[in-house]
């Protein structure tokens, strides 16, 4: 459990005071020119050390995956992307740093750019996130204003620029190359990987891209101590983590908590628990809408950790934590995912463009009862087809949830189309 001298977006909780001084009344920007003197591999090392992994979704070890960042240059510039395009259905902790801290963000990207090589860093925000580019957009001025940004960049020796970018609504722009494609003007499409960005990212250059919150960590983390993130959470699982809680509970919120902490706690410590008490749960997607659900029986239970989560065939995904009580008609809500990444889909590859259009298909007759109960197994059978065969992630992210709902819920499927059958209820019309 995470008491408050342990949050690191304290600005979060009620102050939502963004200015550079109040920022730095709070430790922000203090001694960040003695962090950068210890020298890129101490960073890298401490970002290892402290057990950090990518809170985009994919919870790939951060210090990891700066040290692919090439140590000599060849000549080309190397960039570091911070990604913004915050997007992912019950997701909306980054939008909350940007309003709320965004000099913790900048800071992190002046540290986290001078650990790669990077002189220059673009942050690529939502397009729809217009009070948070403003909020941004005058962070990054003050920052320049008083010389944290720029040539020599609070007084560290490094040069450094940081731009904001805004994208025009498309979801697939947050995956990492169709970001850089977007970046680059040309339509934002997903690359194939490899390679990575780190080899041939923006422009062809040696690119890292990291989420909002990864980057904003970085400054308490290089103050505190990488022993000291390392300490919260389970082994592998490390560290302070925002939760966005949405859905059937008394009070919604966006808090930081503890990794590994237990999600009923979660939801009675910082939601006031479930609408109309725990034993009203119906299910919970716990990381956003890419990863499948969980029904309440394994919610009892229930670790708020990549590990755990992916032992349930599901996953911590964003910390997006979407609650569903009894109340919920659980079928449509997975109908209206799969509604979603179909029209997400940028359509470049034939199992995602095709897949996600039959998936919906079929879904919407299961929301009305109108499918034969075998298509309950082909719709899962093509679910397979469609994970892992495609380039990018979004294949994956429409298959699971699916996957999810006839794991946990086949019986309510089946009810439903032998009901509408015999003419027990009238179809349940899908919008
Ligand atoms: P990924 O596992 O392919 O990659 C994660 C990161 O690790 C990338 O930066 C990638 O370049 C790097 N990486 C992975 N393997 C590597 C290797 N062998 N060598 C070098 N670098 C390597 O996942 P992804 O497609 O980037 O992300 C998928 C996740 O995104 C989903 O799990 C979902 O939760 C999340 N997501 C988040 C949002 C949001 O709004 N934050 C939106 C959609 C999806
Ligand atoms: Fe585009 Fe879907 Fe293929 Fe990703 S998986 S590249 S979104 S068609």
């Amino acid at each position: 459990m995470l008491t408050d001298q342990d949050r690191i977006f304290t600005n979060l909780y009620g102050m939502h005071d963004r200015t550079l001084s109040s920022a730095c009344a709070r430790g922000h920007w203090d001694g960040t020119a003695r962090i950068i003197a210890n020298g890129r591999d101490w960073i890298i090392d401490e970002m290892k050390k402290s057990g950090l992994r990518g809170r985009g979704g994919a919870g790939f070890p951060t210090g990891l995956k700066w040290s692919f960042m090439p140590k000599e240059s060849d000549g080309r510039p190397h960039y570091l992307v911070i990604n913004a395009d915050e997007s992912e259905p019950g997701t909306c902790k980054d939008r909350e740093i940007m309003r709320h801290d965004p000099h913790t963000l900048i800071e992190g990207a002046l540290i986290a750019g001078f650990a790669m090589g990077a002189h220059a860093s673009y942050i690529y925000i939502r397009g729809e996130f217009i009070r948070e580019r403003e909020a941004l957009q005058v962070a990054i001025d003050e920052a320049y204003d008083a010389g944290l940004l720029g040539r020599n960049a609070a007084g560290s020796g490094w040069d450094f620029d940081l731009y904001l970018h805004h994208g025009a609504g498309a979801y697939i722009c947050g995956e990492e190359t169709a970001l850089l494609e977007s970046l680059e003007g040309k339509k934002g499409m997903p690359r194939m990987k490899p390679p990575f960005p780190a080899m041939a990212g923006l422009y062809g250059c040696p690119t890292t891209v990291n989420n909002v919150e990864s980057i904003a960590v970085v400054p308490t983390v290089l103050r505190r101590g990488g022993d000291w993130f390392a300490s919260f959470g389970r082994p592998n699982n490390a560290g302070t983590k925002l939760f966005a809680i949405s859905g059937h509970v008394n009070t919604p919120c966006v808090v930081e908590e503890s990794m590994s902490i237990g999600l009923r706690e979660l939801l009675d410590r910082h939601c006031g628990g479930v609408r109309g008490g725990w034993d009203n749960l119906k299910a919970v997607i716990p990381g956003g809408s890419s990863v499948p659900l969980l029904p309440a029986d394994v919610c009892d239970e229930a670790i708020m950790d990549f590990d755990w989560l992916r032992e349930q065939q599901s996953g911590l995904g964003t910390a997006a934590v979407i609650v569903m009580d009894q109340s919920t008609d659980v079928i449509k809500a997975i109908w209206r995912l799969a509604k979603f990444y179909k029209h997400e889909s940028c359509g470049q590859c034939t199992p995602c463009r095709e897949g996600t259009g039959w998936m919906m298909r079929v879904m919407e007759r299961l929301v009305k009862g109108e499918a034969e109960i075998e298509e309950i197994d082909m719709l899962f059978d093509v679910s397979k087809q469609v994970e892992g065969h495609t380039i990018c992630a979004l294949g994956d992210a429409a298959a699971w949830p699916i996957q999810g709902l006839i794991r946990h819920f086949r019986d309510e499927i089946e009810d439903r189309i032998k009901a509408t059958k015999a003419g027990r209820v009238s179809a349940v019309a899908a919008e």
